[in-house]
């Protein structure tokens, strides 16, 4: 089937005016706003012109509205309230977004990088293209060179490429490590209701396991201590655990680790597991594999720990120690307790 374009004529005005216009979905969890959606406001900050928050919740005395009301950057947010948004299926939010699409003709839609916000804007950009063509969503970005031109890591991270699109609306996620978090300012920002008619549900949330820890969360720690096979059993993992928390640190994994058993699969650091960039990332008993590094290679330092001088772990470590992780840790994390 042919598609023709069919815009409004609020889009085709800012298309003929090149003016950028930006929504940004808020995604938000048991009550509070997703840190995250920081960096997609600050990814359409660079991309210039107006932007406004996009916050769907199951009901209108929501705690993440308050919240929401203090992101700097933004002019206003427009909130829809109904049950069915509770837990921001994608199934119905999809469908708000393009409702809301078609009434404002927005230029560019953000949001982070997640779990949810890859769940929810490419499904979005699958509809809008039903109607129109050049649609096409731009996933994990990590820098804005101008409003259609962005970068992304391609082949786990080890090619990095510059993609210029070419419809009239940009639907972009980003990677939520790559950009600035600005404070949220303490400005009221105002908030416009709007009627929502959501989309029959057509999935049901059951039920979810969160596994619970004092740690710092993986995602936004400054400092990550991973280990990896060398491990060998989770018995041994508490040797990961007590440096992790003489420092303070959240613990991680290779995919190795998590395979065999040793640690839960929400610990996996890399390209099939997270994407992280703390202050300090220190692997200890991992080899180095593309896979890994692709999740962890933008910490500020690596300290890499293995007993074979020749692991590729060391050609991305700023400092190596040769040995048997059974012989260092124990003594590492003697040294940094008496400190
Ligand atoms: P190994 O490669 O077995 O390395 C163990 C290291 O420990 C070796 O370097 C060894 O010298 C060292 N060592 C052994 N004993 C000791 C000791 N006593 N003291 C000190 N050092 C010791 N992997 C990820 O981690 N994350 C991912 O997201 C991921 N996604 C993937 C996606 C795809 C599509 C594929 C194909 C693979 C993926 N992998 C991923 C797997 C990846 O390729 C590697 O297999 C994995 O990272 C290896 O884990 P490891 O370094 O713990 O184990």
């Amino acid at each position: 089937k042919t598609k023709t374009p069919k815009h409004d004529t609020v889009t085709m005005f800012r298309i003929w005016r090149r003016q950028i216009s930006s929504a940004i979905f808020l995604e938000h969890a048991k009550g509070k706003l997703a840190t995250a959606n920081l960096a997609a406001i600050a990814a359409a900050r660079k991309a210039g012109g107006e932007a406004v928050g996009v916050l769907a919740v199951d009901n209108a005395t929501s705690p993440v509205i308050e919240e929401a009301k203090k992101l700097s950057g933004l002019t206003k947010v427009i909130l829809a309230t109904h049950p069915n948004y509770e837990k921001l299926l994608p199934e119905v939010t999809a469908p708000l977004l393009v409702a809301l699409q078609k009434q404002h003709g927005f230029s560019h839609w953000w949001a982070a990088h997640t779990s949810i916000g890859k769940n929810i804007l490419p499904r979005m950009a699958g509809l809008l293209a039903q109607d129109e063509e050049g649609i096409a969503p731009v996933a994990d970005v990590t820098e804005v060179v101008d409003g259609s031109t962005f970068v992304r890591p391609i082949y786990a991270g080890n090619a990095i490429t510059t993609v210029k699109t070419s419809g009239s609306i940009n639907i972009v996620t980003v990677r939520p490590t790559a950009f600035k978090l600005d404070e949220m300012a303490t400005a009221q920002v105002p908030i416009e209701e709007y009627k929502a008619e959501p989309a029959e549900m057509l999935t049901k949330w059951e039920s979810e396991e969160l596994s619970k820890s004092d740690r710092p969360d993986l995602g936004a720690a400054t400092i990550v201590v991973s280990g990896g096979r060398a491990l060998k059993s989770a018995d041994n993992f508490k040797l990961i655990y007590e440096l992790a928390d003489t420092l303070g640190a959240a613990v991680g994994a290779s995919r190795a680790a998590v395979d065999a058993g040793y640690v839960a699969n929400d610990l996996q650091v890399g390209q099939t597991g997270k994407v992280v960039a703390p202050k300090l990332y220190i692997a200890i008993g991992i080899s180095g594999a593309i896979q890994h590094v692709a999740g962890m290679k933008d910490s500020k330092t690596i300290i890499a720990i293995n007993k074979d001088p020749d692991a590729p772990i060391f050609q991305f470590a700023d400092y190596g120690l040769v040995g048997d992780l059974f012989t260092i840790l124990p003594e590492l994390t003697k040294k940094l307790k008496q400190q």
